[in-house]
C-alpha cells in the first residue's frame, strides 16, 4: 500500500501521518527530513543554499541513510544521526532553498523511491503524489489556513522550549516557504490531479486522522 500526503508546512502532515501509519501498521516516511539534512550540510559548509553552483558539488560528499527503528525514522548524514538538529526554523528555510535546486531533488529521488518499493508506506512531502509515488493508491493534499498553520508551528516551537519566537515571524517564514515551494520550477508543491483535498483548519488532530483512515478505507475497498 502506498499513501501520499502532500501539502504546505504546518498542516500537520507528519504528526497525522505518523498516527495513520501506527493504526494501519505501515511505515511513515518523512521526506522533508531528507531536504533538511542536505540543508544542514550546506549550512555546515557555509555555502549559499540558494546557489546551485555552490550546493551541487557538495552532494558528492554526502551519504544519506534512512533507518526505521521501532517505527520511527532516523536520518544519518555521513553516518551521523542528526536528530533534532534539522528541526529548527533556520533549517526549514535551508531545506526550502536547497529543495528548489534540481540536482538536490534528483539526488534524493532514488532514496525515496527505494523505501516505497520495499515497504508499505505513508509518505509525506510536497511532490509525493505528483513525482515520487504517482501510482499511490491514496493521495491526499492536506492543508489549512496560513494563520492556523503558523499558530500550530508556533505552539510546537514553544512546547520544545524555544522561548525567543514570535508568532508574526513564524507566519512570515511560513508564507515565504509556501511561496518558494509552490513557485519553484522543478516539482513545485501542488496537489496531484487525483489527490483528495483535505482542509483541516476546523478539524482536530483526531478528526483529521479519522478522516484519512476513512478515505483509505473507501479507496482500498473499491
Ligand atoms: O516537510 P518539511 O517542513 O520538513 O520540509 C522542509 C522543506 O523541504 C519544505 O519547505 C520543502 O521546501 C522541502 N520539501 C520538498 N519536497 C518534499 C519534502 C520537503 O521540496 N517532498
Amino acid at each position: 500500500m502506498k499513501i501520499a500526503i502532500d501539502g504546505p508546512g504546518g498542516a500537520g502532515k507528519s504528526t497525522v501521518s505518523k498516527a495513520v501509519a501506527a493504526k494501519l501498521g505501515i511505515v511513515y516516511v518523512d521526506t522533508g527530513a531528507l531536504y533538511r539534512t542536505v540543508g544542514y550540510y550546506v549550512r555546515k559548509m557555509n555555502k549559499n543554499p540558494k546557489s546551485a553552483e555552490e550546493v551541487t558539488p557538495l552532494l558528492d560528499d554526502i551519504t544519506i541513510e534512512v533507518k526505521y527503528i521501532d517505527g520511527s525514522q532516523r536520518v544519518y548524514l555521513n553516518g551521523e544521526d542528526l536528530g533534532d538538529k534539522i528541526r529548527t526554523p533556520e533549517m526549514s528555510m535551508y531545506a526550502s532553498a536547497v529543495s528548489a535546486i534540481p540536482a538536490v531533488r534528483a539526488f534524493l529521488l532514488d532514496t525515496q523511491k527505494d523505501i516505497a518499493r520495499k515497504n508499505s508506506v505513508i509518505m509525506d512531502g510536497r511532490d509525493i503524489g505528483t513525482v515520487i509515488l504517482p501510482d499511490a493508491e491514496v493521495k491526499i493534499y492536506l492543508t489549512a489556513s496560513a494563520e492556523c498553520r503558523a499558530m500550530r508551528r508556533y505552539n510546537e516551537l514553544l512546547a520544545k522550549g524555544q522561548t525567543d519566537v514570535r508568532y508574526e515571524d513564524v507566519l512570515a517564514e511560513m508564507n515565504e516557504r509556501d511561496t518558494n515551494d509552490s513557485t519553484r520550477a522543478v516539482a513545485p508543491a501542488t496537489a496531484a490531479k487525483d489527490a483528495i483535498l483535505l482542509d483541516n483548519t476546523d478539524l482536530t488532530f483526531e478528526g483529521t486522522v479519522e478522516r484519512i483512515i476513512e478515505i483509505v478505507k473507501e479507496k482500498t475497498e473499491k
